[in-house]
């Protein structure tokens, strides 16, 4: 019997990346492979990698979200997340300061500031003269970022900001904040959005935090103290603010689901190369079938959550809300970097945790992608939530 052959599109994409997608990676690895390799030095020494993300800028790797007509490369977020999967592959400092600029900062400008500001910052934030850090955690707001209480008060032409943001990436490098601040009394309508420079009088850095792992990338305080904030500083209108902080955080998460999937990839090769150096006397293979088991499950849930992640990239590049799809990539990939980096110690033995290679380093590192940018618990309220009363 013959087949018919239909002319209509394939209904689902082949599950490849473009030719251009697929440079890009290797551009991208290529970068991780030749800057990134004093990954174990920055963690030991708790220092920034300066270099290495100086030579990113360099690279147009800090402008992925940014437009062209503010001298980005809009590439979006999937060819961000499938940067983010090589670079945190390597060294997870340098990949967290990579992402939270291109997808807490520079995208929540792009989308979110009207042209006189994004022609103000787009040009220092694109070339890496700035960094950028997202200001939204406190003391006693973190999962509940409602709860805020750093205060903004309107007098005349500028706000006055009073308040102690804590646990920011970057704190101490970036010169750019976005601040989220309170401008009213309502939990969340009262919760506005602003740009506060550096060198602004009254702005500071804090305590640094000594953290288990990311220790490469600084997490400060930062202080408000009667910082007089200019009214054209305000992302949008006032009250926007909570708004303006979840849906930034829908593709922060794609950049930690891909930093998740960079660490799994890396906990993997290690398991994979142990493996594969294990041979009996007559050279054959000799890996046992528990450890080839730990090997097959992680490898295959890999490729899943990657295209969990890839998903919501797509969506978001497409203009579709996707809160449930990246808490879904976030939730699974973040879980298996920690399932992934916990196998890979236990199957190295001695060598797991000795500090020989990247193990130890990335089961410390790996910890921290179930916390930041909504907990794991968060994540599964996130989705819950959104499958029981869909918006
Ligand atoms: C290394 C690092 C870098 C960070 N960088 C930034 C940054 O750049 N900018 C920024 O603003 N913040 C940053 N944070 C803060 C981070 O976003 C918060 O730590 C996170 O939101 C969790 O808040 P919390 O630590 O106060 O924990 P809590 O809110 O106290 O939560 C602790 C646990 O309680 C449970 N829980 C809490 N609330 C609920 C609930 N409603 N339902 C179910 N379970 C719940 C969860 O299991 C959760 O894991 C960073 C944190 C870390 C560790």
């Amino acid at each position: 019997m013959t087949r018919t052959v239909t002319q209509s599109p394939p209904q689902v994409p082949d599950f490849q990346l473009s030719p251009a997608l697929q440079e890009f990676r290797a551009y991208v690895r290529d970068y991780a492979q030749k800057h990134l390799g004093n990954a174990a030095y920055y963690d030991a020494e708790t220092k920034f990698p300066r270099e290495p993300v100086q030579v990113a800028a360099k690279l147009g790797l800090l402008r992925t979200t940014v437009a062209k007509e503010y001298g980005g490369s809009a590439m979006g977020n999937l060819a961000s997340c499938v940067m983010l999967e090589e670079i945190n592959a390597v060294c997870v400092s340098t990949g967290v300061t990579i992402s939270v600029h291109n997808s807490l900062v520079n995208s929540l400008l792009g989308k979110w500031c009207n042209e006189a500001q994004k022609k103000r910052w787009f040009p220092k934030l694109v070339t890496g003269e700035w960094l950028g850090a997202y200001c939204l955690s406190e003391a006693f707001s973190g999962s509940d970022a409602a709860a805020l209480r750093c205060e903004a008060k309107k007098q005349g032409d500028h706000y006055v900001m009073d308040g102690a943001k804590l646990w920011i990436t970057t704190g101490s490098e970036a010169q750019l904040f976005v601040i989220f601040a309170r401008t009213g009394a309502d939990r969340v309508k009262g919760i506005s959005a602003f740009v506060v420079e550096r060198d602004w009088p009254g702005v500071s850095v804090g305590k640094k935090e000594r953290k288990l792992g990311l220790r490469g990338s600084p997490t400060t305080e930062i202080v408000c103290e009667n910082v007089k904030v200019p009214a054209d500083c305000l992302i949008a209108t006032e009250g926007l603010g909570f708004t303006i902080a979840l849906d930034t955080l829908d593709g922060g998460r794609l950049g930690i689901a891909s930093q998740s999937l960079g660490i799994a990839r890396a906990s993997i090769e290690l398991i994979r190369s142990h493996l594969a150096g294990q041979v009996d006397a007559k050279g054959r293979p000799s890996a046992s079938q528990p450890d080839q088991w730990t090997l097959a499950d992680l490898a295959a849930e890999l490729d899943a959550y990657r295209f969990l992640t890839w998903r919501a990239a797509i969506l978001r590049d497409q203009g579709v809300r996707c809160s449930i799809e990246a808490a879904m990539a976030k939730l699974c990939a973040s879980r298996l970097a920690n399932r992934a980096a916990r196998a890979a110690v236990s199957v190295l033995g001695q060598a797991g945790v000795d500090g020989s290679n990247a193990a130890e380093r990335l089961l410390r590192d790996a910890r921290i992608t179930e916390i930041y940018e909504g907990a794991t618990d968060i994540q599964r309220l996130v989705i819950a939530r959104g499958l029981v009363a869909p918006a």
